[in-house]
């Protein structure tokens, strides 16, 4: 087992573990923000007609030479054709038909005239303008060609994806299934959000932060409860979840008395990859996996060490699991609002709260940044990342800040 790794090390250890999961046929209405596991060909082209884009009517242009606004071209309305409906016949010279938006292109005309650039009068209507051949067409195919694939596996599926998943008749779908991640809480001093916490006993908050997390990489997880700091304990509940995809637990990987996970997983059988990993919070980190079996990240048990190493190296992990090309949260260069200090060896990440200037950001640390204050991530919207070599961030000097809530990217009204 290799010991103290830096954060981009431990990151391509895990990485190097994880492989892509299975796919699933389920209904595309539920696939939003899944991962396509095949690709989409279209039976058929769409538009499957040339249809008209406007209310007006369809002509030939060639009717329409030298018409302007002193001199109108007069053509016979012939029929009209609605949305859904179809032209009677070829359209003559010297006709027009009367036609509304998503109708199909009569036979014999090539474009169509706004209603607004004409007169109607009776039987009659004039054009006050000479078109370009096709004008208001949306030919055959302009969107998908027959036979065209359309989506590729890899692709999220978004909002346009589902409907353009519609659009090709297509109600089923093949993704990347959900990881299914199992939650474990464990100490003897933890109890349950509506437990006892008189004795100073504590809430296993973790299982509720780490099991959000989960949702938010798109894995489902399931909770495994609080462990005793028992070896018995923990091994009976470690147990029950071998066929999951992931085992997250928290606390119980340090080097105390009572930190008995790393000693269970190895009895259990996990190959334990790396222990401990050069960042600040959450130093002591276990990584490891069961051949056939899960990857197992024994997370820090301290609140905010939970969620950062959560953050780091598990969500990638989901990530990469169901097939994301992207994998990493976005960053942005911010200026430091504070002096920032530590000593070198490793990689602080601060919780830091994003102020937009225009293109450019502020941050500014959300008060103490203890491990244990929880508070300090509830107003992250970003983790400044402090260089492990550093000893001191200027105020006013530049650094990389990873981003955990997008909307501080989002502008004023006025300003869009
Ligand atoms: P440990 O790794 O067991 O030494 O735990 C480190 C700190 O994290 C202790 O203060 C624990 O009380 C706290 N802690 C451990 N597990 C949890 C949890 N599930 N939720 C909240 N705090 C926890
Ligand atoms: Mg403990």
């Amino acid at each position: 087992m290799r010991e103290s790794l830096s954060v981009a090390e431990a990151r391509e250890a895990v990485l190097g573990e994880t492989a892509l999961i299975g796919a699933e046929t389920l209904a595309a209405a539920d696939a939003l923000g899944r991962v396509l596991a095949e690709a989409v060909d279209s039976p058929r082209a769409i538009p499957p007609a040339d249809n008209s884009a406007m209310d007006g009517y369809a002509l030939r242009a060639a009717d329409l030479s030298g018409a302007s606004e002193g001199e109108p071209a007069a053509l016979r309305v012939a029929y009209e054709v609605a949305a859904g409906g179809g032209a009677p016949r070829l359209l003559a010279a010297g006709e027009a038909a009367r036609i509304f938006t998503g109708a199909p292109l009569p036979p014999g005309a090539d474009t169509v005239v706004r209603q607004e650039d004409t007169d109607r009068d009776g039987d009659t209507v004039r054009v006050r303008l000479q078109p370009p051949v096709g004008e208001h067409v949306r030919r055959a195919g302009e969107d998908v060609q027959a036979g065209e694939t359309v989506l590729e596996p890899g692709e999220v599926l978004g909002a346009a994806h589902l409907g353009m998943l519609a659009s090709l008749g297509r109600s089923v779908v093949a993704a990347r299934r959900r990881p299914r991640v199992a939650v474990l809480s464990g100490g003897d001093e933890l109890v349950e959000p509506d437990g006892d916490v008189s004795d100073g006993r504590i809430v296993a908050s973790n299982s509720y932060s780490l099991a959000a997390q989960c949702a938010e990489a798109g894995a489902d997880s399931f909770y495994l409860g609080i462990a005793r700091d028992d070896p018995a304990d923990i091994e009976r509940r470690l147990r029950s979840a071998l066929g999951a995809d992931v085992l997250v637990s928290s606390a119980g990987v340090s080097v105390g008395d009572r930190d008995h996970v790393r000693s269970v997983l190895e009895k259990l059988g996990c190959r334990l990859i790396f222990w401990g990993v050069l960042m600040k919070p959450g130093f002591p980190l276990v990584f490891g996996r069961f051949e056939e079996g899960p990857l197992v990240f024994g997370l820090p048990g301290n609140p905010v060490s939970a969620m950062v190493t959560f953050e780091q190296f598990v969500r990638p992990a989901l990530l990469r699991m169901q097939g994301r090309r992207r994998i990493f949260r976005p960053t942005v260069r911010a200026r430091s609002a504070e002096r920032l200090t530590k000593r070198p060896g490793r990689l602080h990440f601060v919780r830091v709260s994003l102020e937009r200037n225009g293109d450019a950001f502020v941050a500014r640390p959300t008060g103490n940044q203890s491990s244990g204050v929880l508070r300090s991530m509830t107003l992250a919207e970003g983790l400044l990342l402090f260089p492990a070599a550093a000893e001191e961030i200027p105020e006013g000097a530049d650094a990389l800040v990873q981003i955990l809530d997008p909307d501080v990217l989002a502008r004023e009204a006025s300003e869009i």
